[in-house]
């Protein structure tokens, strides 16, 4: 059965994650471990650091299970 994909949002950025498409590299948890923690139920918490951390750090994911939206600045 197909898992969803998961949608976690904060102020400036929206990030999209995959279970499918993650080959769980580690990457994520070991680049922003307060924004990225799998012992969390909601593990990906971008409040945690800036959009552009975040958004940073989501392009090191070499699976592409994750992506990110950066919000227009005058919408938040
Ligand atoms: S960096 Fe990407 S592939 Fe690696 S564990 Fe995180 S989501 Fe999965």
């Amino acid at each position: 059965m197909a898992k969803r994909i998961q949608t976690y949002e904060a102020p400036g950025i929206t990030v999209t994650f995959d279970p499918e498409v993650c080959i769980h590299s580690g990457n994520c948890v070991r680049g922003l471990p307060m924004v990225f923690d799998v012992k969390r139920k909601r593990w990906i918490q971008p409040e945690h650091a800036t959009p552009e951390e975040v958004a940073s750090q989501i392009r090191k994911c070499p699976s592409g299970a994750l992506q990110y939206t950066l919000h227009d600045k005058a919408k938040d």
